[in-house]
């Protein structure tokens, strides 16, 4: 059966970002020293540490955070738990990071890390116990003034509530409430933001639904298929269905399930509660067999699941008329450029779906004033912001006759070209 492409996930992540980023500081013509200091990353930490497993055997983990740059605030970034995890992907992840906050207007830099291990093989104290011992290695070179790390593929608010209490733990009782922001994305009751859990995919269907309003387009009744149904790919459907679109393909790593009269995402959840999280086996929906999940016919793709999975390879296929990358870095560079050839038009993901790392800030904001925010507040306040994220990427794009992906990091390094020549380069 045809599941996700995990093999190639990572192949290239990096030579896809700097392959853009040379694009774009070339159009703006980047000032020299700044482009080379933004084609570095500031620090990589790389941890090994010991976990005892639940029959008593230690297993020794490796652990990675990158920190690429912090000229406009903390580091901040998700943390993932797969096996695609390395140096390579981590430095892609992050510099991604970096050009998201900055397109956001956000006080952020970029950050991204994780471990590199299949979570499922793991029982939940033993990912308790990896995760307490992954802060514990990171010790002070997170923080919250300083890297803010969040959820990201295969972690969740659970995980962050760890990460929270444990570094909160090593620090004096007296300053402890104080660094339970360290982390965004944690439960409600741990300090959370109401909303932050679907921010994502939320944002995801408000940059579709400027792209439909930007192209005089009716949702209701376009057909569209996710790849990925975790938090981005569920939420995005479920707000989706909501402007009267119909999900007719899901698929993740356990398969493809097609229905043309359209797969609830609300039973289809229910569904993945109770199958370990897969897709597969949905009673609602038939099995789809023939490869080429992507060239599916429908109006909209959602690719929210790992890197390089449109490629040049299976780009051809793809009838839609949007791509709506909830995913960091779907689709590679050759692919891009076929499809738009094509006409297709790509909601980059570092537009598309930056509403998670702006639901982040929020939540970063309600900490350090100690308040609670209503969810309907906080979902107006990333519609704000996307829209005018996204208003200004179309504009740029426009004068630079460029695609909104060169023209998303054109707004971003815009951004970090005045602050680097406002501030200058110490000492
Ligand atoms: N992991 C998410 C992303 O890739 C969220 C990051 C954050 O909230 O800091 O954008």
């Amino acid at each position: 059966m045809e599941t996700i492409k995990k093999k190639s996930a990572k192949k290239g992540m990096y030579e896809n970002v700097m392959k853009q980023y040379d694009q774009a500081a070339d159009i703006m013509n980047l000032h020299g020293g700044i482009r080379k200091i933004l084609a570095n990353t500031n620090n990589e930490i790389v941890v090994h540490f010991p976990v005892k497993l639940d029959d008593g055997t230690i297993e020794v983990f490796t652990g990675y955070r990158v920190q690429h740059n912090n000229a406009l605030g903390p580091y901040k970034g998700g943390l993932r738990y797969h096996p695609t995890v390395d140096i390579d992907a981590a430095r892609a992840l992050a510099m991604w990071m970096t050009w998201k906050s900055a397109i956001a207007g956000l006080p952020y830099g970029g950050g991204k890390g994780g471990i590199q291990i299949d979570p499922s093989k793991y029982s939940e104290a033993e990912l308790e116990r990896i995760t307490r011992r992954f802060t514990y290695a990171l010790g002070d070179n997170i923080g919250p003034d300083l890297d803010i790390p969040a959820p990201d593929v295969n972690t969740n608010a659970k995980i962050m509530a760890w990460i929270a209490d444990t570094y909160s733990s090593i620090k004096s009782p007296s300053v402890r409430q104080k660094n339970m922001h360290v982390v965004t994305g944690k439960p409600v009751y741990s300090g959370g933001l109401a909303g932050r859990d679907r921010a994502t995919g939320f944002g995801v269907v408000v940059n579709i639904k400027n792209w439909a309003k930007t192209n005089n387009i009716d949702l209701k009744d376009k057909t569209f298929i996710v790849q990925g149904f975790g938090n981005v790919g569920y939420w995005a459907s479920h707000f989706l269905i909501k402007e009267g679109a119909k999900l007719i393909a899901v698929q993740d790593a356990s398969g493809t399930i097609v229905a043309d009269n359209g797969i609830d995402p609300e039973s289809l959840l229910d569904h993945t509660k109770n199958n370990s999280g897969n897709v597969a086996g949905f009673v609602d929906a038939a099995e789809f067999e023939n490869g080429g999940f992507f060239g599916i016919k429908c109006d909209i793709v959602i690719p929210a699941a790992l890197g390089n999975q449109i490629t040049e390879e299976n780009c051809e296929t793809i009838q839609a008329q949007v791509i709506a990358e909830g995913a960091n870095g779907p689709v590679n560079t050759e692919a891009e450029r076929i499809l738009l050839d094509k006409g297709i038009q790509i909601i980059p993901d570092i537009l598309c779906n930056s509403g998670g790392v702006i639901g982040s800030y929020y939540e970063w904001l309600q900490n350090k004033r100690s308040e609670n925010w209503k969810i309907s507040m906080v979902l107006d306040m990333i519609e704000d912001k996307i829209i005018d994220a996204y208003d200004r990427v179309v504009e740029t794009s426009q004068k630079h006759n460029v695609s909104w992906r060169v023209g998303a990091y054109v707004v971003a390094l815009e951004r970090l070209e005045q602050t680097y020549k406002e501030r200058g380069v110490f000492p």
